[in-house]
């Protein structure tokens, strides 16, 4: 952090999870990175994160990147200084649309060495007593998910990448280009030169790739959660991470016994790119109200907390990691859309080898 570096090998832009795990990934191989970031190491929805870690996606793309992401996370990174994995496993109760995806991908994950079975309402009460299934109801339980505390791993990849990354604390204000080739990246701290780059900035990679000609559309999506100490001397170490896909809901325990985190999709779009610490009542309740049908015992609990953030969502709605075809030396990695946390390794490996490939 002690100097400005004038020039690196790669400049990544968005201190990140995604943008620390690639970054960490090419200082690995030997190369000199900066970190560009105006709010510091997880200033942005990383530094919020519940940092819920799974493989199980019924629907959609990414349970390849979930299921390579938690294997790192398991073996508490790539130099084993990760903090752990923690909690009792990671439960998905399943939408009713679900269950016919849920088989076969299940048998993929099995197949690739991680642990996850099907439960039914029956099992899920037997396991976890202080949850409440629906009659009829599935889950998918994986016994090696769980959640990470988001900070202590990316302080824990800044540690990794060692003196080879520089953190440079500034705002990013356009792309450096030569022909139809990166070379650096101007910030308000001065210019950087590089021979790739790596867009990581959430919803702030859109004005980015603009000046270098490259349209990327991107929208803010609302994501926070309350937390809740639970009443009646109950405790949350019994309780495994839950993702509710029926009502929209998850949950896990928090770092103190009494205390859960619990939050409710949001379905409002392009909210300003803040992060706000406590939460409105009305929506205290909303989320309490939700989640109630699972843990009988948020009756009594006493909000004691939250975030009101924002995440960067692509229109498409699936999140992606790709080198640019427009500018040679460009790569992009953004719109995970609530979910980014657990896909940051395996995002941060494909992003290093692409950035790799560009500069060859
Ligand atoms: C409340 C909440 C809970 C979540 N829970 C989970 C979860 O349990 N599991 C999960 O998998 N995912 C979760 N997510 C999603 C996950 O945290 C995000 O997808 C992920 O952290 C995004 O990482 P990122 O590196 O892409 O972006 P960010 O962490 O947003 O990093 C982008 C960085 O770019 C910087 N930046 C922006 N513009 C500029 C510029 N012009 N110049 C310099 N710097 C700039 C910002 O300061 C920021 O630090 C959650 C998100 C939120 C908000």
């Amino acid at each position: 952090m002690s100097w400005f570096p004038a020039t690196a090998d790669v400049v990544v832009v968005g201190g990140g999870i995604i943008g620390l795990a690639t970054a960490e990934r090419l200082t690995d191989a030997g190369l000199t990175v900066a970190v560009v970031d105006e709010s510091g190491i997880a200033g942005g929805a990383t530094g919020v994160s519940g940092g819920l870690v799974r493989a199980f996606a019924p629907s959609g793309g990414d349970q390849d990147l979930a299921a390579a992401g938690l294997a790192v996370y398991r073996k508490r990174g790539w130099h084993g200084t990760w903090p752990a994995v923690r909690g009792r496993g990671s439960l998905t109760f399943l939408a009713s649309g679900d269950l016919a995806q849920a088989h076969p991908a299940v048998t993929a994950l099995r197949e690739a060495g991680h642990k996850a079975e099907i439960l039914t309402a029956e099992d899920v009460t037997t396991r976890f007593p202080g949850l409440r299934p629906a009659a009829g109801e599935y889950a998918v339980y994986e016994e090696e998910a769980g959640w990470l505390p988001a900070r202590e791993v990316s302080a824990a990849l800044v540690r990794d990448a060692g003196p080879l990354l520089r953190q440079v604390r500034a705002r990013a204000t356009g792309l450096l280009a030569s022909g139809s080739r990166v070379t650096g990246v101007e910030t308000s701290a001065g210019t950087i030169r590089a021979r790739a780059v790596l867009l990581a900035t959430g919803t702030g990679s859109t004005p980015l790739a603009a000046t270098v000609g490259v349209r990327l559309p991107l929208r803010t999506r609302a994501v926070g959660y309350c937390l809740f100490r639970l009443g009646g001397g109950a405790v949350n170490t019994d309780l495994p991470v839950v993702v509710d896909r029926v009502a929209g809901s998850w949950l896990r325990p928090w770092d103190s016994a009494s205390v859960v985190l619990a939050g409710v999709f949001s379905p409002r779009t392009d909210v300003p790119a803040e992060v706000r610490h406590g939460v409105p009542e009305q929506e205290v309740e909303r989320v309490r109200d939700v989640l109630l049908r699972r843990i009988p015992h948020l009756a009594e609990a006493q909000p004691v907390g939250g975030v009101m953030a924002y995440d960067a969502m692509s229109p498409e709605g699936v999140g992606s990691v790709e080198a640019r075809p427009e500018v040679a030396g460009l790569v992009t990695a953004t719109g995970w859309n609530g979910g980014g946390f657990k896909l940051a390794p395996a995002v941060g490996e494909r992003a290093a080898g692409l950035l790799r490939e560009a500069m060859a």
